[in-house]
């Protein structure tokens, strides 16, 4: 691939780059590469974001691994190649993604150097966690990982398990002593409970979902705690977990808050190409975005789940959002694995449901979530018929 013609306005952002840089930052900083040099040479530089406490210097968006695992290999690694070869400097995915790390490690060969690679797993004990690590360093043949995140940590007890003697912190900590992890992080859907962790202050950086649907995250003053204690905020989803149709507005959305560095899955060469498009020269929020942004929300907010799951326990014992999550499943996994995996299962269980009402009582949302099951069980219905 020959180099790219500089549009006009990257070499704004390239002058406004070479102005801001110091000649430490271009010589010496870690994260300018080979790669950010020859981009630069020709035209391309992403800018960086600094990731709270890690003193990471991240690139404004990163390549998110869940949907490599429904392509093949090949499809896969030239997806992230491309990423990286753009200057993206962030990948991230997880030990629970499939194969996807296996895939990482495969495209990252040769391309180390420079790259952020953040990974997670959901063990909470330490002796499981250890060997994630391990598991981890070996798929994606590296011999360290700069951020390794504890994997969905939603709710309190499970927050508590984690740092109880035994629990998965004394395995982080004693990677991070190792030279094996340089960073912690951890993931969450529960902004209740991020909030918390961030008052905690044990972790360097916290993922979580956000996109200009749940902007609660924005509204709850929780940017500006994480801020304070210096902890770097990944946005998950932040197209909305695919259900957004428009990764331009999504992602002026996320750059509108400064410091979060929203995660895109991929699953395509064009897909990084336009996600790189976007953040190479981000624009301003307009008045017409504002007003695209409330039709969107008034119109997939009734249904839009945030796997918080304030809704449980349901008497009938039915994964309540993981029922709501089924179309996203889907586009993330693909139908294969979303019907030979526990989530068909879940959805299947969600016939039993006896419309006591309990979860919509309780959703925060006020979400339907008995219609949105039913949605659910129909769609599940119509990908085994077309199978
Ligand atoms: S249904 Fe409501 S309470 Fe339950 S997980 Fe989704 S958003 Fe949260
Ligand atoms: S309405 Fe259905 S899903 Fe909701 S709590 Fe009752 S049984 Fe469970």
């Amino acid at each position: 691939m020959g180099p790219r013609q500089a549009l006009p306005g990257q070499l704004k952002s390239i002058k406004t780059e070479v102005q801001e840089a110091t000649v430490h930052e271009l010589g010496c900083h870690p994260g300018f590469t080979q790669t950010d040099l020859r981009n630069w040479l020709v035209g391309s530089i992403m800018k960086k974001l600094r990731l709270g406490k890690t003193e990471l210097r991240v690139t404004t968006i990163g390549l998110g691994g869940i949907q490599i695992t429904k392509v093949s290999e090949r499809k896969a690694i030239s997806t992230i190649k491309r990423g990286i070869d753009l200057g993206i400097n962030l990948v991230e995915t997880a030990r629970g993604y499939f194969d996807s790390e296996q895939k990482i490690g495969k495209a990252i060969k040769g391309k180390r150097k420079g790259l952020i690679i953040v990974t997670k797993a959901g063990e909470r004990e330490k002796e499981g966690l250890a060997k994630s690590v391990d598991t981890s360093l070996s798929s994606l043949k590296t011999d360290y990982i700069d951020l390794y995140q504890l994997h969905g940590v939603d709710n309190e007890e499970d927050y508590r398990r984690t740092l109880s003697p035994g629990g998965a912190m004394e395995a982080l900590l004693e990677a991070k002593k190792k030279g094996k992890i340089l960073h912690l992080g951890l993931s969450s859907h529960s902004l209740d409970l991020a909030r918390k962790i961030v008052k905690d202050d044990l972790f360097e950086s916290i993922h979580i979902p956000i996109s200009f649907i749940n902007t609660e995250v924005e509204e709850s003053g929780f940017l500006k705690e994480a801020c304070k204690k210096d902890i770097g905020v990944i946005a998950m989803k932040p197209l909305g977990g695919g259900r957004i149709e428009d990764p331009g507005l999504c992602l002026k959305y996320v750059f509108s808050l400064k410091s979060v560095v929203p995660v895109v899955g991929v699953e395509s060469v064009r897909e990084v190409e336009e996600l790189v498009k976007i953040a190479e020269d981000p624009t301003r929020l307009s008045k017409g975005d504002f007003r695209k942004m409330e039709e969107i929300r008034k119109e997939i907010g009734t249904y839009f789940c945030r796997a918080c799951r304030y809704c449980e326990p349901c008497p009938e014992g039915i994964s309540i959002y993981r029922v709501l999550w089924l179309a996203v499943y889907v586009k993330q996994m693909g139908k294969q694995r979303v019907l030979s995996g526990s989530i068909s299962k879940d959805v299947e269980k969600a016939k039993n449901c006896t419309q006591c009402g309990k979860c919509e009582e309780r959703c925060p949302f006020h979400l339907s979530i008995i219609a949105g099951h039913a949605r659910s069980i129909a769609l599940l219905e119509k990908l085994k018929t077309k199978n």
